[in-house]
């Protein structure tokens, strides 16, 4: 990556500056070149009569006003990395838009200052440092410097090193919170609207988890149909095979188990029975992986993180069951001593046996000391994967 030190002027900068008064940004400067806030930015804070009288003040003063980053977008078009904040400040005295007060109380536009102080205004040294570097480079750059205080996450870090019309478009589709749609998204989407977290799920559902890749091809596009296609249909998807909604299904992987599953029929019916069945046994402890265990057919227990049978339970039954074992001469795994192999009357460690539901959990059984039995590892570990 190559960095320049330049030092242009205030003048130079707010050359051409425009203010919207409506969002409050600051638009342009350098005769146009400079885009001063950039859609990645925040919007402009300092319009408080205090941070932005001080700026104005250092200038007149002769006031360090510190260092400024632009970022070399293209040919001669720069965009403010860190510094928009400070030259709207000063955007918006020059063309008469913010007054300072001077020495004796009285307000002070632009145009109501002698030439000389005019002229020192506008002859104000800025020290810009202008960075020029692949997508990569910026990006690791961008992580480095904290910019205007307030870190960028990560996909905010994405949009500025990818910045153009496709980000500009995807922002006003997923990270605008007036959208009427936010309010159905937010039922399977966590995060922030404002801080790009639908963005980035929308962006990692299309492009399979690839979000950098996928914004560096579509970087120059004109349109975001097909993100907001598959979007749309995720969504769609979700809705149509579960139709209640429950507060679990927030932030799960739907991109994925979309992909995974959505060419297998579902009865919205019937995943809804399940579902509710689900949430209403007490042996389920993860809430959360009740969804993909209904799409992948009920069969992937460890999803659901079935409560087990503690040790106590455990030492009892095998202690019951050895005892029994002895008497009869076989062994104490119920599935060894009806074999015909070596193991048939071998007498298992509590150690080297597993706690198994006689009557399986999914058909109902309880995870109670009456439905508790001992296998060897190995016949636990078959049955379990029936
Ligand atoms: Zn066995």
């Amino acid at each position: 990556m190559e960095t320049t030190l330049k030092t242009y002027t205030v003048g130079e900068v707010c050359d051409g500056f425009v203010y919207n008064e409506l969002e409050g940004k600051g638009l342009y400067g350098l005769s146009g070149r400079l885009t001063i806030q950039p859609e990645y930015q925040r919007n402009y804070i300092y319009a408080d009569g205090k941070k932005d009288v001080a700026v104005v003040q250092s200038a007149l003063h002769r006031y360090p006003l510190g260092v400024f980053y632009f970022n070399k977008t293209d040919g001669d078009r720069f965009e403010v990395l860190d510094g928009q904040q400070r030259i709207t400040s000063l955007g918006r005295f020059v063309t008469g838009k913010l007054s300072i007060i001077d020495g004796n109380g009285i307000p002070q536009y632009f145009s109501s200052l002698s030439p000389e102080q005019r002229q020192r205004i506008l002859e104000t040294p800025l020290l810009v440092y202008e960075c020029e570097g692949t997508e990569d480079e910026i990006r690791k750059w961008f992580e480095t410097v904290n910019i205007a205080g307030v870190p960028l996450n990560h996909q905010e870090l994405l949009n500025a090193v990818y910045s153009g019309e496709f980000v500009t478009l995807a922002k006003q589709e997923f990270s605008n919170s007036q959208n009427a749609n936010v309010q159905k998204w937010s039922a399977y989407i966590t995060g922030a609207v404002n801080r790009q977290d639908y963005l980035e799920r929308a962006l990692q559902w299309v492009s399979r988890d690839d979000v950098k890749g996928y914004m560096s091809l579509h970087r120059h596009d004109t349109t975001i149909d097909e993100l907001k296609r598959y979007f749309n249909t995720v969504i769609d998807w979700i809705a149509s095979v579960f139709t209640d909604v429950e507060s679990e299904m927030r932030g799960l992987e739907w991109g994925r188990l979309y992909e995974t599953y959505h060419t297998q029929p579902y009865n919205a019916e019937t995943v809804a029975k399940q579902v509710h069945d689900l949430y209403a046994d007490p042996y389920v402890k993860n809430r959360k992986g009740i969804f993909e265990y209904v799409l992948g057919g009920c069969t992937d227990k460890r999803l659901l993180d079935i409560r087990i049978f503690d040790e106590a339970t455990k030492r009892k039954v095998y202690q019951r069951q050895t005892a029994e074992a002895a008497l009869h001469d076989v062994s104490n795994c119920p599935l060894c001593a009806m074999g015909h192999e070596a193991n048939r009357k071998k007498m298992w460690k509590l150690a080297e046996m597993d706690a198994d539901h006689v009557s399986a959990w999914s058909k109902g059984g309880a995870t109670s000391i009456e439905n508790c039995q001992m296998l060897c590892k190995t016949h636990n570990r078959a049955k379990g994967n029936r």
